[in-house]
């Protein structure tokens, strides 16, 4: 067992309210500069939709992430070799079309602008050219069009359902959206790390955080065809790539990243696992439908005494251990089971998860009427308005039992609490549905408290920084014939 720690984040999406307040607190400390207008390290997305840069999830088209290989696993389509082919010209590689040209406005016009019959106006212009644009797309251009068919319909997470399905979830009155926000998932086998030529992209020993080093990062530009997330992004200015690096001044002086501190739906929480390294491999090449639980198995248990040896004797700090038995991230992915990886067919093993969205699901909808008439609150989870399918195809590799089950237990705290709090469920109907998810009551109102009441320290532990303790994960010894990010064939070194 080769015990570390990583920072890791859970969204719970039925508080997201899509105000963008996330998107743009990143962006003015991070990407407000010249060739990095386009970037949106933190971005929120409507679902269904196509999302930024357009249709991203495709690896048909991007060619991201990792593929299944026997027993191991190797990089679809970049690599320090693979991608060499293509040095000219990379045809996976997204175009500033496919996020949006990135545009302002000449508001001088509306000062300067001779007198005149007509209103001054201040026309767009190109944030890269300077000249006028026809704005057609923007990072949020599908924001609430969950039924667009220019949008909603062209999400390729569609396919996966049935066209009976697809004709259902596309009827007005069933018609429903959720937000996505999305980071860097500073994933456990990154494929952007693996796929870098000039060893410029790195996993910071002590907490996990994916970072690229600008002064070797030599624009090769496999990192952004590698992510399969596109969260990595190429600054056509500096002509060096450049990614989220979950706030890390910040952390390291104990703050919550700038997206996680200002989100207004407090939907944010953040705090270290401890994970075995040695079951990367393993867990990447999971068959497909094992792929969540061969993740979840390598999180380990931070109040079992042998870990805790363990992981000290692998130099991971009192204080970090701690904070792993307080993190949110534990309750709501270990504990609980109510969070889930983004694609994890992508196998990058991602360090942030979803609760998935139980509101848009829930709706009772008898003969296109709303029925708030019936004996039970709500419908079961079969009769919802969005497809499992469709969830499992974000959440669980198409695993739909891992979607029924996390919102039974999600639809059991909220029936729980309505028996306690407002008495129209009974406390028959709230036991039954409580027993139906495998939790008890206790666990319910822990879940709704970190849910619905957690303060600021609860939804954010915080290691204090020990970088004296680290333990580099020096991946430019990561193995080149396997394209392993984490090098899982050479153990990596211990120690500065
Ligand atoms: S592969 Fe993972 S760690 Fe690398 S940029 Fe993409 S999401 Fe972040
Ligand atoms: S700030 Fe929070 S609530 Fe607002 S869009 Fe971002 S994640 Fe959602």
């Amino acid at each position: 067992m080769d015990i570390r720690s990583q920072i890791a984040m859970v969204f719970h999406l039925d508080k997201c309210i899509g105000c963008h307040t996330c998107s743009i607190a990143c962006k003015n400390i991070w990407t407000d500069r010249k060739g990095a207008e386009y970037m949106w390290w933190n971005n929120v997305e409507t679902k269904p939709g196509t999302g930024y840069p357009t249709k991203w999830e495709d690896q048909e088209i991007y060619k991201g992430g990792w593929e299944k290989n026997g027993d191991t696993v190797s990089l679809k389509g970049a690599g320090k070799f693979k991608g060499l082919k293509n040095i000219f010209h990379n045809p996976h590689l997204p175009v500033l079309d496919d996020y949006y040209e990135p545009w302002t406005y000449k508001y001088q016009d509306l000062f300067t602008a001779p007198e005149g019959n007509d209103q001054p106006t201040a026309r767009p212009v190109s944030l890269v050219t300077g000249e006028h644009v026809d704005v057609q797309s923007g990072p949020n251009w599908d924001d609430d069009l969950g039924g667009s068919p220019d949008y909603a319909r062209q999400d390729v997470n569609l396919d996966k359902l049935t066209a009976a399905e697809q004709e259902a979830m596309f009827q007005l009155e069933r018609m429903t959206f959720f937000y996505l926000p999305r980071i860097c998932n500073h994933c456990l086998n990154p494929a952007c790390v693996a796929s870098c030529p000039s060893g410029a992209i790195y996993k910071r020993g002590e907490d996990g955080i994916v970072l690229i080093n600008q002064q070797r990062c030599r624009a090769w530009r496999m990192c952004v065809t590698a992510c399969p997330y596109k969260k990595t992004y190429y600054n056509w200015h500096t002509g060096k790539s450049e990614k989220c690096v979950l706030c890390y001044p910040r952390l390291e002086s104990g703050q919550a990243p700038a997206c996680f501190h200002s989100c207004v739906g407090r939907i944010r929480y953040l705090g270290p696992l401890l994970y075995d390294a040695d079951k990367i491999e393993q867990a990447a090449a999971a068959p497909e439908d094992q792929l969540v639980d061969a993740q979840m198995d390598i999180y380990l248990d931070p109040f079992d005494p042998e870990i805790i040896r363990q992981a000290k004797e692998n130099g991971i700090a009192d204080s970090t251990i701690e904070a792993a038995q307080r993190s949110p991230v534990w309750k709501f992915v270990k504990e609980w089971k109510l969070a889930l990886p983004l694609h994890p067919e992508f196998r990058t093993l991602p360090n942030l998860f979803y609760v998935p969205a139980l509101l848009p699901t829930m709706a009772k909808v008898n003969d296109g009427v709303y029925d708030s008439t019936g004996k039970s609150l709500w419908n079961g989870v079969e009769s919802n308005r969005l497809p499992m399918r469709y969830l499992a195809s974000l959440f669980s590799a198409g695993n739909t039992e891992k979607i029924v089950a996390v919102m039974k237990r999600l639809m059991a705290v909220r029936t729980h609490r309505r028996s306690v709090t407002v008495g129209d469920t009974s406390r028959e109907e709230a036991a039954a549905a409580l027993e139906e998810a495998g939790i008890d009551a206790d666990t319910a109102d822990a879940i709704f408290r970190l849910t619905s009441l957690a303060t600021f320290d609860e939804r954010f532990v915080i290691p204090a920084a020990h970088r004296e303790e680290s333990i580099e994960m020096l991946e430019s010894t990561a193995d080149v014939k396997g394209s392993t990010g984490f090098g899982f064939k050479e153990r990596p070194q211990r120690g500065l």
